[in-house]
């Protein structure tokens, strides 16, 4: 997937990705916002689940071009401090799971 990620910077550049990453985080935004009524149609949640996947995606070119080190740092100390908010302690050590 980095490489996939890697080469749509390379060919897009760095302005069109950032913006479409915008564009994607809009429409996730609007899905979502379309999908929380109880009475809402099936097909609400199936976008839901489209645009995510695009968010993902781009979400994986904005760690290619923005400082890893930093969003990592970052994503550590809210997920700490999530794990405070809701009473986990953490003992398997799942906030520094995700780093791989
Ligand atoms: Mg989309």
């Amino acid at each position: 997937m980095t490489e996939i990620c890697r080469a749509a910077i390379t060919r897009f550049g760095r302005l069109a990705q950032v913006t479409k990453a915008i564009e994607e985080l809009a429409e996730l935004q609007r899905a979502l916002a379309r999908d929380i009524p109880p009475d809402a149609p099936e097909a609400a949640a199936v976008n839901v689940h489209e645009e995510i996947a695009d968010v993902e995606i781009m979400l994986m070119q904005l760690r290619l071009l923005y400082d890893l080190l930093e969003i990592n740092e970052w994503k550590e100390r809210k997920l700490e401090r999530l794990a405070r908010m809701v009473g986990i302690d953490d003992p398997e050590g799942e906030v520094r799971e995700w780093r791989g």
